[in-house]
């Protein structure tokens, strides 16, 4: 399962820079935070705004 991890952004949970790790897992987004085990589901709205707040990227969530 290939993992990546999410440039500049910030863990809700520890506040931790750049230790969000994102991948798919049975078709759902999962970001983990790789520092202090935080996870979020791309169902989880608030995660999903979270991310993107925070990174300005690529649009990960989007549908290919
Ligand atoms: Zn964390």
């Amino acid at each position: 399962m290939r993992k990546r991890f999410i440039a500049g952004a910030t863990c809700p949970h520890c506040q931790e820079k750049d230790t969000l790790a994102m991948w798919c897992e049975n078709s759902v987004d999962v970001v983990e935070c790789v520092k202090c085990g935080h996870q979020m589901r791309e169902a989880d709205k608030q995660a999903r705004d979270q991310v993107r707040t925070n990174e300005q990227v690529i649009g990960i969530f989007h549908p290919e």
